[in-house]
């Protein structure tokens, strides 16, 4: 490896693994992927211990100096603008307020480091792994909530004034429950996005479907607890459980709907879903769940051109950069920031 040959760092600090990877200045790939498990509970100066550690790995792996690491991007389970987190999340109380992006490039001696929060990194990396996507690019990431992100066209993700852009799980939707009622949401509100596609959601959704006459002898009342109950979900759905496969096709119509609004704001011509979804058996199908109800909410201008009816104008896709996607993502935007 040439002495003066520059790479990239990027570190995705999650709430039970840090994730890291090196690009190299043409952006690819070098060497291995390294994981360790993450101590962000106590508190941030551990947590920097483990992601110098990790650099060394980085780098020793092929044979470089860590001074040739020219920058680098993290990502933190947190909102956060300038480098300061705002609200704690997973992390130990020290993460907020102090500027973790600032100490972490003093700790390295003055290596640039760029920092944003998960679902923008997660983006990142879905447009990284795209290279022949130049358009913008949504990503709506399904988990225990609803995470997502948005990637302008060059390459670079939109986190608002305050750093609290996209939280695409906090839009409201139009669908109430069977008695007329909004869902409550975890942020405190009702009727949000989340509030019908997360895995909070996929609780509630059960917990009410299993409470019906028609499904009193389900074998999913046999599961203890609710938790339980709604993971086994996508196994129900895979087997072609149509009570399963009612919660879903019901969770993706209203993705649809939600997905709709965000192409009104932002027409990014690309919607990217992640999340575990992406490798149930039943994501084609999912999908078109999807595409229904964003059909049903969206004009029809937003599905095709108007002067070409062959060119799709919101084309969706589902995430493919992996587990691995935010540490890529922040190691791309490094690469752009830094080279
Ligand atoms: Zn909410």
């Amino acid at each position: 490896m040439a002495e003066n040959a520059k790479y990239f760092a990027g570190l995705d600090i999650g709430g039970s693994t840090v994730k890291t990877a090196l690009v190299d200045e043409k952006g690819d790939l070098a060497g291995e992927m390294v994981e360790v498990r993450s101590h962000v509970k106590d508190g941030y100066e551990a947590t920097f211990g483990q992601l110098e550690g990790a650099l060394d790995q980085l780098t020793s792996n092929i044979g470089v100096s860590r001074d040739q690491v020219c920058g680098i991007g993290m990502d933190v389970p947190a909102p956060s603008s300038d480098g300061v987190i705002w609200g704690r999340a997973n992390l130990a109380q020290d993460w907020v307020g102090t500027n973790i992006r600032d100490a972490f490039s003093a700790r390295l001696g003055g290596t640039p480091v760029y920092m944003t929060n998960d679902g923008n990194a997660a983006a990142l990396g879905e447009y990284s792994v795209r290279r022949k996507h130049h358009g913008a690019l949504l990503l709506i990431a399904p988990g225990t909530g609803l995470g997502g992100g948005l990637v302008l066209p060059g390459g670079t993700a939109y986190e608002g004034a305050n750093g609290m852009a996209l939280e695409v799980g906090h839009i409201s939707v139009p669908h109430r429950e069977d008695d007329g009622e909004l869902p409550q949401c975890s942020c405190g509100k009702v009727g949000c996005l989340e509030a019908w596609v997360s895995l909070v959601a996929l609780r509630r959704r059960v917990g009410l479907e299993l409470a019906k006459e028609e499904n009193k002898d389900h074998p999913i009342q046999a599961i203890e607890t609710v938790e339980e109950k709604a993971f086994a979900l996508r196994d129900y759905a895979t087997d072609g459980d149509e009570m399963a496969i009612g919660i879903f096709r019901q969770q993706g119509q209203i993705l649809g709907y939600g997905i709709a609004d965000l192409v009104r704001v932002f027409d990014p011509g690309l919607v990217v879903i992640g999340g575990g979804l992406a490798e149930t058996s039943f994501r084609d199908q999912y999908m078109d769940w999807v595409r229904e109800g964003f059909a049903e909410r969206a004009w029809e201008v937003y599905q095709r051109s108007p002067i070409n009816p062959d060119q799709v104008t919101t084309r969706f896709e589902w995430a493919s950069g992996g587990d691995w996607s935010a540490a890529l993502g922040v190691a791309y935007s490094a690469r752009e920031m830094f080279r």
